[in-house]
């Protein structure tokens, strides 16, 4: 009988999802025998997949059907791949679409915070378009806020008055309203507080504090927070100054906590970093149980040619078992045993070069066993 059970909603979808799901699954398998875990997987269906199945079965068409969010609710934790397709892009009124299921996954989850780690490995680094030395030691995360901010604030267009308004507007006028309480502001950024503890303890909290009020309660918050945490350091960073710093010295960065629209700006910036789609995980936790999906899309244009790069996949596993289930020991093995690998010389295609010999370069599957394998 194992020492504890974790019960995971996999939501395979579309596309690569079911072969690059399978790759993570098996890694769990690995890992549950190791550590006296064991880990029960249940297939739900989201996206495309779903939609398929909804209007087969005549009743209403949904890209996350009502058992699905229940699985997901139910569950210790929810590990999607993507969705998405050619199939499904219809785009008349009403038409139910793949993406729909995801958006609407991550509101019911009540999942307020997204997390996206970019850790650089020595082996790809010329995947990147900036210089090696610039990018030797990095290992970020960034903690951006998900449901609040200019994205969720009021929306509107209207008739300028002469004379009045935006620069004494003629014609029309546009306004999109950016609030923040500050107990939305704290749950998140204590969050990276906690994660910066258990890393290398340091908080770079960006904003735009010279001119928003917004960010100015949102360092004043981050302030209050830091005088609880005396093992963490402060840093304040204005947000256009981020956006350098970011690829001038990447590796000054331990956790990079920030608003919604800073925040989704900043993860795009950053996940470049590494030059590689096919290996950046992402987690998105909140009140409800947390989901752990790669980055990257559904890539119909590979689907079913077992070629699939399961990295990104794989790593999301490793945020899981850190952020859900607290085994960061696991965490730690997993993410040595894929640096192990790429060492070694093993790619799968997107990341290999000309370099790469041809008997190095793996499917979607034997990349799988070659990471189980590095576990011992
Ligand atoms: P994509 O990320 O699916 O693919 C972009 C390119 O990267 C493609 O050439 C693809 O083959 C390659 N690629 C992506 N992941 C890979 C992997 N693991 N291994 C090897 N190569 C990989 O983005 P896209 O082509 O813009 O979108 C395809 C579909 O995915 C669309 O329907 C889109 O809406 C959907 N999508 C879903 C999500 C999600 O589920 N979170 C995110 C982005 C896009």
């Amino acid at each position: 009988m194992a020492s504890a059970t974790y019960r995971i909603c996999t939501l395979p979808g579309d596309g690569i999802g079911p072969e690059i799901i399978a790759e993570a699954k098996k890694v769990l398998s690995a890992l549950g025998e190791k550590h006296d875990v064991e880990f029960v997987c249940e297939d739900h269906l989201i996206g495309g997949a779903a939609i398929d199945a909804t209007e087969a079965a005549g009743g209403t068409v949904s890209a996350l059907p009502s058992e699905t969010l229940e699985a997901a609710r139910a569950a210790d934790a929810v590990l999607l791949a993507a969705v998405g397709g050619p199939k499904w892009t219809d785009t008349r009124v009403g038409a139910v679409r793949p993406e729909q299921g995801l958006l609407a996954i991550r509101k019911e989850l009540g999942l307020y915070l997204n997390l996206r780690p970019v850790r650089m490995f020595d082996a790809l680094v010329g995947a990147s378009t900036l210089r090696p030395e610039v990018l030797s030691g990095v290992d970020l995360i960034i903690v951006r806020e998900l449901t609040g901010g200019l994205y969720f604030g009021g929306h509107e267009r209207m008739m300028g008055v002469e004379g009045a308004g935006v620069g004494g507007a003629r014609g029309e006028c546009a306004r999109d309203i950016l609030e923040y309480s500050e107990y939305e502001v704290d749950r998140v950024v204590r969050w990276a507080f906690d994660a910066a503890r258990r890393r290398r303890g340091v908080v770079h909290s960006v904003d735009k504090a010279n001119v928003l009020d917004t960010s100015r309660m949102w360092r004043e918050v981050a302030h209050n927070i830091a005088a609880e945490y005396p093992d963490v350091t402060l840093e304040d960073m204005y947000v256009d100054n981020a956006a350098m710093q970011l690829i001038a010295n990447p590796a000054q960065f331990d956790v990079l906590v920030t608003e919604n629209t800073f925040g989704d700006i900043l993860s795009d910036e950053a996940s470049m970093l590494t030059g590689s789609l096919g290996m950046l995980a992402s987690a998105s936790l909140g009140d409800g149980t947390a989901l752990y999906e790669p980055s990257h899309g559904s890539a119909p244009d590979i689907a079913g040619q077992g070629i699939a790069n399961p990295i990104a996949q794989i790593l999301s596993v490793e945020l899981m078992l850190r952020y859900s289930f607290g085994m960061d020991d696991a965490a730690d093995e997993l993410a040595a045993a894929v640096t192990r690998v790429l060492d070694e010389g093993w790619r799968t295609v997107d990341i290999a070069d000309e370099g790469t010999p041809a008997e190095r370069v793996l499917g979607t599957a034997a990349m799988g066993d070659r990471i189980v394998e590095a576990l011992g």
